[in-house]
């Protein structure tokens, strides 16, 4: 399966694709993580996304096809990949499209994570995540077992410099005017999830859409 998860900023997207990618054997392929770790790494690349992604702003469809192209070439991506954070803008999408059916692929399902903004500010606000693997806790909607670790690694959790309410405006600012979008590009492959409901009915509505 070549899966596409579009929703706005804390609509569920990373909290999801664990399952969605161990239960259909696929590669995770997350931009906003790889994006966070080529600018802890300060990689020339990091250096130069850094700013946008403070702002709260987008980084150059260039940087982000770059880094796709390069990671999906990967062997365990060869089963079928699971996008998280991309396509972003259409033009990233016309991209991915040319990358995939330039090998006879195309997309096959794009789930669009819906929940109103009202409720992404107290989603972005308490989350904590665990930097190396990209998990995301909630400290009152999915807490870790133990404040401030991580349930696997027991590591540290951290908090994204991007998740206050305000750079959460212009993320969402973003989401409207670039993203949504790209949910038309695709819109016989779009289906459409409930994603304001508790995670576990979520992970029913993301099963029954790949069955
Ligand atoms: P969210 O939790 O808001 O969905 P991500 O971790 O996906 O956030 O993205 C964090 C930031 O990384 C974005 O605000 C943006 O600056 C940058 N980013 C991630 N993916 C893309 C993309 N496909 N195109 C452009 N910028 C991106
Ligand atoms: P995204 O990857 O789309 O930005 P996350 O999966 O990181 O979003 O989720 C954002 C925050 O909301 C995290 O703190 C996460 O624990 C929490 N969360 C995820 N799904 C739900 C849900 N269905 N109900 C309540 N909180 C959730
Ligand atoms: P206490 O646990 O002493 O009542 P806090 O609730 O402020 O005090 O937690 C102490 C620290 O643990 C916080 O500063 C924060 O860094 C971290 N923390 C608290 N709750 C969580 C949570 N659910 N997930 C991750 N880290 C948390």
């Amino acid at each position: 399966k070549r899966l596409v998860l579009i929703g706005p900023p804390g609509s569920g997207k990373g909290t999801q694709s664990p399952m969605i990618k161990n239960e259909n054997c696929l590669c995770h392929l997350a931009t906003g993580d790889l994006l966070r770790a080529a600018v802890a790494a300060k990689t020339p690349l990091g250096l130069e996304a850094k700013k946008a992604m403070d702002a709260g702003a987008l980084v150059t469809d260039e940087i982000v096809v770059g880094l796709i192209e390069e990671n999906i070439k990967k062997p365990e991506c060869r089963t079928g990949f699971v996008l998280d954070g991309f396509p972003r803008t259409v033009v990233q999408a016309q991209k991915l499209d040319e990358m995939l059916s330039s090998k006879g692929q195309s997309i096959d399902r794009v789930l669009n994570f819906a929940v109103a903004d009202q409720a992404l500010v107290d989603r972005i606000t308490g989350r904590w995540v665990h930097p190396a693997s990209g998990r995301s806790y909630h400290e009152k909607f999915a807490p870790p077992r133990v404040a401030g670790v991580d349930d696997v690694t027991g590591e540290p959790l951290v908090k994204r410099k991007d998740d206050n309410a305000e750079t959460l405006k212009s993320r969402l600012s973003a989401f409207h005017a670039q993203t949504a979008p790209v949910i038309d590009h695709y819109k016989q492959r779009v289906v459409n999830i409930k994603a304001d409901k508790p995670q576990k009915e979520v992970a029913e509505q993301v099963r029954k859409a790949l069955a």
